[in-house]
């Protein structure tokens, strides 16, 4: 039994500020699957990735990850 892994899914939802989704639900495959990640877009807000099957490379969820401190506008 993998003691870390299993320490890592008791915490809150939104406990981790750069929670990486390892396993999506793919509804081609019909069961979850580990993912890909693909960075799909820079916002302002921060980059938009999506989440591929590591198996059919169908699209299974996307993510907006707030990485650091918001941008300072120079005004
Ligand atoms: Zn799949």
């Amino acid at each position: 039994m993998n003691r870390a892994a299993r320490r890592s899914l008791g915490g809150a939802p939104g406990a981790y500020r750069d929670f990486d989704a390892t396993e999506l639900f793919c509804p081609r495959c019909r069961r979850a699957v580990p993912v890909r990640k693909r960075l799909l877009l820079v916002l302002p807000e921060g980059d938009k990735y999506e989440y591929l099957c590591a198996f059919c490379s169908a699209s299974v969820g996307t993510k907006v990850s707030r990485g650091g401190p918001p941008l300072r506008l120079i005004v």
